[in-house]
């Protein structure tokens, strides 16, 4: 299991991470990033380490342990 946590202020509402890890992650209205799952496990927090690497403005962290 795995910890997420976001610093919204950085969200460009790209939604790199709503296509890589839709159960753990959405987007508001306005496209910004919302955690619907913050402790993923197996290949939910796999996919969140995905969507942490791929994200264009570093918003997402992936808490190992
Ligand atoms: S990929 Fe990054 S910038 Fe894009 S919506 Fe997700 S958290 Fe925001």
């Amino acid at each position: 299991m795995v910890r997420i946590s976001i610093d919204t202020d950085r969200c460009i509402g790209a939604g790199q991470c709503v296509l890589s890890s839709p159960e753990v992650f959405d987007q508001d209205e306005h496209g910004f990033v919302v955690v619907i799952a913050d402790h993923p496990a197996g290949p939910l927090a796999e996919s969140a380490r995905l969507a942490g690497r791929i994200c264009p403005s570093q918003t997402i962290t992936v808490h190992e342990g």
